[in-house]
């Protein structure tokens, strides 16, 4: 324990105490705390309850999306997944990279063990005997805490051959990311666990039909997989938890002019403007959320929910917020420039595009920007995702565009030689 390096004070706080119950302070919760503070009981529930169908028909019936950002119905992968013959893998991706976004780092670092029973009651649900943690190389503490918690984890029989007695077992791994991006689009993160180059795959076919060695695979983020002992645990009462279709807890990452940046558990009904005043409020006058690079959110929108519906803002639920003396434009280069390093470079619109995104944006701050600038900015936007195959390409235009359509008009300034923050020429 003495090596794991000095963890980072992150705010944490919660109005209903489920993925964050324990994680508020900024420490590590051993074994022996957990099981005291009543975890691993949700494991022994699965295992003496539970079939492995009751499991994934509770994780249909909660309604939990995938937290990593694209919402995809959990319980919906996994009746995939078990539609094709072991063996089967399951992966957690623990490779959480979107700009803004420090949410699972905090389950990582402080309640290890959330996750680690998460992913026992998984692999039993979907008949998985191996699983893997995949963690970006830049969260060494939490690498190593995992590999700690992971041993008492086997100490105690949670792990490894029939566990608790059953016939049920499993072995967990934990894996290194070298520092790119790109390898938390899964099928990049799986040629990566291969041993190659972390570059992704075409899909269909997709990981729950062909994944890690040609097998059936689940990868699941690391707030999905915490949410697993909690749906256990509460089963039917689950559904209370939130709005309708939407149950269960979700954390939210806030940072930028806000009086306490830091993680915030709440149910999806949760607002913008309610999450701005949660954490401390505002500083200064808000002008627009970045919800990572996904999304650019205008003020009049931020009565809106955070939820996964058509409308809502659901998404990893990264909260960047900005203010009047911050310049849109500015904000945009440091998104535009990180898709540009973060490309693979495997599909030519994505690699030259998102240079080309970069290098148009560079002009607008420097003042040298005309209105055909703009209309190369929505061509780029339009064709980048065409003739890409991941989500990074896809995604790669997704602020440009949206802050073209909501604030046009500091786009129009810049044209004309001025910068409503202050900030550029
Ligand atoms: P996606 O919509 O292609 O897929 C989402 C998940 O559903 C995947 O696991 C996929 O395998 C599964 N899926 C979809 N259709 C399926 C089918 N027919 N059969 C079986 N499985 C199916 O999205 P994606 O490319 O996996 O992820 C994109 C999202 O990831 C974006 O929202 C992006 O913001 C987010 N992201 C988040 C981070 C982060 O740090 N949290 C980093 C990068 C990207
Ligand atoms: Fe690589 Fe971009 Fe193509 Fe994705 S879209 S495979 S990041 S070049």
């Amino acid at each position: 324990r003495d090596k794991i390096p000095h963890l980072p004070e992150i705010y944490a706080d919660s109005n209903i105490n489920l993925l964050l119950r324990r994680a508020k302070e900024n420490r590590t919760v051993d074994i022996e705390e957990y099981e005291t503070t009543g975890g691993y009981s949700a494991l022994r529930k699965a295992l003496n309850k539970f079939t492995p169908e009751d499991i994934i028909v509770l994780v249909e019936e909660s309604t939990l999306r995938g937290r990593g950002g694209a919402g995809f119905p959990t319980g919906r992968k996994w009746r995939f997944v078990i539609q094709n013959p072991k063996p089967r893998y399951l992966i957690c991706n623990a490779d959480e990279s979107e700009p803004g976004t420090f949410k699972d780092r905090i389950i990582i670092e402080r309640d290890p063990h959330l996750l680690i029973e998460g992913m026992i009651i998984s692999a039993y649900a979907i008949g998985a005997e191996k699983g893997f943690i995949y963690i970006r190389g830049e969260y060494p503490a939490g690498y190593m805490i995992l590999e700690n918690a992971i041993n008492e984890a086997y100490e105690r029989g949670y792990l490894g051959k029939n566990i608790l007695g059953t016939d049920f077992s499993f072995d967990l791994y934990v894996y290194r990311g070298a520092g790119a991006y790109i390898c938390g689009e899964e099928t990049a993160l799986i040629e990566s666990l291969e041993g190659r180059r972390g570059h992704p795959r075409l899909k269909p076919p997709y990981p729950p039909q062909v994944g890690l060695f040609g097998r059936p695979t689940v990868v699941n983020n690391v707030e999905t997989l915490s949410n697993i002992p909690i749906i256990v645990t509460y089963e039917q009462y689950f559904m209370h938890i939130g709005p309708a279709g939407y149950y269960g807890p979700k954390l939210f990452p806030v940072s930028g002019k806000v009086k306490k940046p830091g993680v915030y558990e709440s149910t999806m009904d949760i607002t913008l403007n309610e999450l701005i005043d949660i954490a401390g409020g505002p500083i200064g006058k808000p002008k627009a959320v970045f919800s990572g690079a996904l999304g650019v959110y205008h003020p009049d929108e931020f009565d809106t929910p955070m939820d996964y519906s058509p409308k809502g803002f659901g998404g990893t639920g990264t909260t960047i917020v900005l203010n009047e003396e911050d310049c849109i434009i500015d904000s945009l280069i440091v998104i535009a420039n990180f898709f540009h390093h973060e490309s693979c470079g495997k599909c030519t619109p994505c690699r030259v595009g998102t240079y080309e995104q970069f290098n148009i944006l560079k002009k607008f701050q420097e003042g040298t920007a005309t209105e055909k600038d703009l209309d190369l900015l929505i061509h780029l936007g339009k064709n980048i995702p065409i003739g890409s195959i991941c989500g990074l390409g896809y995604s790669a235009p997704n602020a440009i565009m949206d802050a073209i359509r909501k604030f046009r008009d500091e786009f129009e300034a810049h044209i004309n030689g001025k910068c409503p923050g202050g900030v550029c020429f």
